[in-house]
């Protein structure tokens, strides 16, 4: 074979090789040479959320289309998920947690799952009382829990404060949920850090005195029972008034239309409001993944979709609300740190107890 000959061969080797073989064998060259395996985990970043998966599963995607970074999600109630995060300890595959109420967070703190966050980006998107002093944790939206009355029975202008719902003149007609759901704990802690235990002991015990029924059932529950009525008004978080009007249930459609919100202590405090949040966990291997999707989470647009899609309210103050949020009117809300919450949580839960609110 001539030198001529011999290099005819060669190429006709190259040619006969099929081209898919060469691409693929090309990639993998590539690949071996640009992507170490260790980047495919730092590409990553897990979440364990407490709140449903079409709550948030959309921005998820939009961050792992912006950025690269892949989000498994695990998601639970938050009970479970906290008893998990407790069990699996620093082996945990969590880096992020997500759940609702500011004392269910701090509850995540104590335990010792979170670890703090220092981020510039996070402490200008989040006002300080929405978020964890030590950086423990961040909201991501805010809800409110205010009164909600029967139009044909009550007038606004006999409502004024949740100390208020204490009168005589409420006797037998107001409907509230267990105390043993925390919504109702962290409004008692609320009103603990704001005119102190003793008054709000007193406050307890009477309001307990008004009930026109022993408290049962959730939030909308409670709004159904007002617009049966069962009892003239009650509390509840706002964004259950949302669903029950937008949603499909033509019976929960009519409750929602028979009440309507009045937002309680505007000449002084405000009105209660709580958070669901976000904290890093403290065996997080993915760490600056998690800053970066808490971060995500915050921007404008995040906040916009984010606080929308629950009927809540964007903890960023600067983003615009929704119509349905617009209709039910501006408020002062309380501007507590809500980390107070938590802190207060066991006290509050004493004073429920004393009051026999079941
Ligand atoms: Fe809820």
């Amino acid at each position: 074979m001539t030198m001529n000959q011999r290099m005819l061969d060669y190429r006709y080797m190259l040619w006969s090789i099929p081209m898919k073989k060469i691409i693929s064998l090309v990639s993998l060259i590539a690949c071996t040479l640009v992507t170490p395996t260790a980047s495919f985990a730092a590409d990553e970043v897990n979440l364990y959320s407490a709140r449903k998966e079409k709550l948030i599963k959309p921005l998820l995607d939009n961050f792992t289309k912006e950025t690269g970074i892949k989000v498994n999600l695990v998601t639970a109630k938050a009970g479970p998920l906290l008893k998990r995060l407790e069990t699996e300890g620093i082996n945990t595959p969590a880096d992020l947690f997500i759940t609702v109420d500011a004392g269910r967070l701090h509850k995540a703190k104590v335990a010792d799952l979170l670890q703090p966050v220092q981020s510039e980006a996070l402490n200008k998107a989040v006002p300080k009382e929405y978020r964890d002093p030590e950086g423990y944790w961040f909201g991501l939206s805010l809800r409110a829990r205010p009164i909600f009355y029967l139009k044909s029975q009550v007038k606004p202008e006999e409502l004024s404060t949740y100390e208020a719902l204490a009168d005589d003149k409420w006797k037998d007609r107001i409907c509230v949920r267990s105390s043993g759901n925390i919504y109702n704990q962290s409004l008692v802690a609320s009103m603990i850090a704001n005119i102190g235990e003793e008054k709000t002991q007193i406050w307890a015990n009477k309001l307990i005195k008004n009930l026109s029924r022993k408290p049962k059932g959730g939030d909308r529950d409670q709004i159904k029972a007002v617009a049966a009525g069962e009892c003239d008004l009650t509390i509840a978080n706002t964004y259950y008034y949302g669903k029950m009007l937008h949603g499909r249930d033509e019976s929960q459609q009519d409750a929602a239309n028979a009440v309507a919100i009045f937002w309680p202590n505007q000449a002084g405090r405000g009105a209660h409001v709580n958070v669901s949040g976000i904290g890093v966990t403290k065996a997080a291997k993915n760490k600056a993944n998690a800053i970066k999707l808490m971060e995500f989470l915050t921007t404008q647009k995040s906040q916009k979709w984010y606080a929308e899609v629950n009927y809540e309210y964007p903890v960023r103050t600067e983003t615009d609300w929704s119509d349905t949020l617009v209709s039910w009117g501006k408020f002062k809300a309380d501007s507590l740190n809500l980390s107070k919450l938590g802190e207060l949580n066991g006290d509050a839960v004493k004073v429920v107890d004393k009051a026999g609110w079941k």
